[in-house]
């Protein structure tokens, strides 16, 4: 048996993740972190999920603690929760798979110095189906090239508090690699008023926040002559909590370092 530890255990991600692992034969629960403060703090993690039942592990806001016993610990927080999380990982010595969103250039140094005493992966968005997307868009964005404009709209639940979502700028980082170029001088991510014609090569972003919607991506490539669009949606929010769990199976044990969800399927995708 594989021991799970879920740091976020009572936010969406976490509840769909105890749901899972209790779920499957091969996973225990062996730790479940929430907030300092949260309402949950001292119960039974089993609470957290509906018809749980006892699983005999207590919700606490110490991650260390949290974390100790855990063969992996999977975190889908706040990118404010990350720091606290990597220190609790690197001081028991516990592999990571971080899924939280919204990481700016401080955490990935964080991770990435993290990732010299342990294993981590690191995937903004962990759905099999998606990292196999993007993929199929890298191969596109090469084939293509600077004759097709491209766009990337993603829709997702009116809860998220990060735009464009992580997985948008993911795709739209591969793109930019793909032509040769860097997000960061190609992104468009405003059109309001008299914003005048496109510019050439630029990589636009459309984003849509309504309703329950768990996740979709679109990029479409498109010419003078012809339009190309990928999509992927997800139906279930047990997608990403699936993908985490195969990239918790995979980097317990691994040697310290920091992976991709491309490591864990076997192939590599300059995506992350
Ligand atoms: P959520 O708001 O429902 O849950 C986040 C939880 O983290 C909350 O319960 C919050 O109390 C808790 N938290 C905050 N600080 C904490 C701390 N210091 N210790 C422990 N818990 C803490 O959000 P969600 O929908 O579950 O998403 C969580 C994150 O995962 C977001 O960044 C989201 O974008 C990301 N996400 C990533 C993927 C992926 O595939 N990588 C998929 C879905 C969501």
């Amino acid at each position: 048996m594989l021991n799970i530890a879920i740091v976020g255990a009572a936010g969406r991600m976490g509840r769909t993740l105890i749901s899972c692992v209790h779920a499957a034969d091969d996973l225990t629960l062996a730790g479940a972190v929430a907030e300092p403060g949260a309402p949950e703090l001292e119960q039974d993690a089993g609470v957290l999920v509906e018809g749980g039942g006892l699983v005999d592990v207590q919700i606490t806001d110490n991650t260390a603690q949290g974390v100790r016993s855990a063969h992996a610990a999977i975190d889908f927080t706040l990118p404010t929760a990350l720091k606290a999380t990597l220190q609790a990982c690197v001081s028991e010595g516990t592999p990571l798979v971080v899924g939280t969103t919204g990481l700016v250039d401080a955490h990935l140094v964080a991770l990435r110095e993290a990732a010299q005493v342990i294993p981590i992966v690191y995937a903004r968005n962990m759905s099999v189906g998606v990292n196999v997307f993007m993929e199929l868009v890298r191969r596109g964005a090469e084939a293509l090239g600077q004759d097709y404009d491209v766009e990337i709209s993603e829709a997702h639940h009116r809860h998220k508090v990060d735009a464009p979502s992580g997985t948008a700028l993911a795709l739209g980082e591969l793109v930019a690699e793909a032509r040769g170029g860097r997000l960061d001088s190609l992104g468009v991510y405003t059109r309001q008023g008299q914003v005048g014609p496109r510019e050439a090569g630029s990589i636009g972003f459309s984003v849509i926040r309504a309703g329950n919607i768990v996740g979709e991506h679109t990029v479409m490539f498109a010419s003078e002559d012809e339009r190309l669009e990928l999509t992927h949606r997800a139906a279930d929010r047990a997608v990403f909590a699936k993908g985490a769990l195969r990239a918790a199976r995979w980097v317990a044990g691994r040697a310290p370092g920091l992976y991709t969800m491309a490591d864990v399927l076997g192939f590599r995708s300059p995506a992350e």
